[in-house]
């Protein structure tokens, strides 16, 4: 049966490669929808070669220019933030794919899984700032969040025919992002270009800083813990700089099953749409002459402190991992503007913690208010 999708977010590093996906598999996967924020251009190219029904551009100063581009295609044309959470709902949708960045995934996700719609969750800041609430939802309207996120795409097919109550413990592997064997010294004086050549991986510009700082690590345990339903005891971090496996699951017997592959973010995006089965495809097998060697390491809190801030965050828990995501993505864009150095996010995200109100218990209006609050003081130590 075909998927009809509705990728949020197509003109990002996700979004483009789950069009390649679509494309490689025409009998299997259809686009419903594509959605950006702000690039028009690709946007209007990516409608008039994979023929969507609705196209969302959440700018409103693109909306014109689009509507005219795609004027002779039988495509609805809408714009602002809006009508990217009303779209998702949309009855010949059968699949949404999170592929946009931020906290702006979370409330198409929640209209999405109420509308009982699949999701493939690339979008991991949306289970950061409300896991517990999102995956509830999701097992109240029987819905499947499936990860994109490699590490817990490869969580998952290690879970598969497992008892929940026989798992010990998680191992997530980083790959220590740019910057595994420079010292704090030079650290602190890395610029963006630097940190945005990502070793193993090629992405977006927030998550490759995230992964240069670790902080895509710390949010990637709090994604597992709410994905998984595991304690913030289970999950431990592993560093493995060549990126081939891709996460580990040990049970209660002490054996370990992990999934290796390439680093093709194409293949858990595959195995998110294509779920329950697993299609063909001409993606590069691994190779193992080329990999003599797998390594693992600890992290460095002590170079790395944001993994530290995750994990406090995680522990302390109520709307902590919101603010602190909040924080994040200011300090992240601070960087990426040359207006904060390396540690000078690490800062921005200490200081906004200590000053934001903390909520033991929240829902989703206190969610959106805490990231408005948090992103209000974080932006006072810009
Ligand atoms: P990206 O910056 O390349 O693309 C982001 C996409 O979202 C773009 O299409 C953009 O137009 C859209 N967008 C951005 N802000 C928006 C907003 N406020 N409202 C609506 N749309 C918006 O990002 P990416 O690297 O593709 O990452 C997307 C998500 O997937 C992130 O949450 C990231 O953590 C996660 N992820 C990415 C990778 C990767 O390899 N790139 C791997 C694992 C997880
Ligand atoms: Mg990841």
């Amino acid at each position: 049966m075909m998927k009809r999708i509705a990728i949020l977010g197509s003109t990002g590093s996700i979004g483009k490669q789950a069009l390649e996906v679509v494309a490689n598999h025409p009998d299997d996967f259809a686009v419903e929808i594509l959605t950006a924020k702000s690039n028009f251009k690709l946007l209007i190219e990516q409608a008039a070669r994979f023929h969507p029904s609705t196209v969302v551009i959440s700018d409103v100063i693109h909306l014109d220019t689009v509507k005219r581009a795609l004027s002779s295609l039988p495509v609805t044309v809408l714009g602002g933030q809006e009508a990217l959470e009303d779209v998702v709902t949309g009855e010949r949708v059968d699949m949404v794919l999170a592929a946009m960045v931020g906290f702006a995934g979370l409330l198409p996700v929640v209209r999405a899984i109420k509308a009982g719609k699949q999701i493939a969750l690339a979008n991991k800041e949306t289970l950061v700032v409300a896991g517990e609430l999102v995956t509830a939802l999701a097992r109240e309207y029987q819905v499947d969040l499936l990860p994109v996120d490699s590490e817990h795409s490869a969580i998952f097919q290690c879970l598969k025919g497992e008892q929940h109550a026989e798992i010990e413990k998680v191992y997530i592997t980083a790959s220590g992002g740019p910057f595994r064997n420079l010292d704090a010294v030079i650290l602190a004086e890395v610029t963006r270009h630097e940190a945005l050549k990502h070793p193993t991986w090629n992405m977006g510009a927030k998550i490759s800083i995230d992964s240069a700082t670790l902080m895509n690590k710390g949010l990637e345990v709090i994604e597992a813990r709410w994905l998984f339903n595991l304690r913030p005891d289970q999950i431990d971090v592993i560093v493995h700089p060549q990126s081939i496996v891709h996460s580990l699951v040990q049970y209660c017997d002490g054996s370990i099953k992990a999934q290796l592959g390439l680093p093709d973010m194409r293949l858990p995006i595959l195995y998110a749409m294509s779920y329950p089965k697993r299609l063909n495809s001409l993606f590069p097998r691994f190779h193992f002459p080329d990999y003599p060697n797998l390594t693992f390491e600890a992290p460095d809190p002590a170079r790395f402190p944001n993994l530290s801030i995750a994990l406090g965050a995680m522990r302390r828990g109520g709307n902590m991992p919101c603010v602190m995501n909040a924080a994040n993505e200011v300090a992240v864009d601070a960087f990426l503007h040359d207006r904060t150095g390396f540690y000078g996010m690490t800062e921005i995200i200490e200081k906004t913690i200590r000053q934001a109100t903390f909520l033991q218990e929240a829902g989703l209006t206190d969610y959106i208010e805490s990231d408005r609050e948090a992103r209000i003081i974080a932006q006072s130590f810009v």
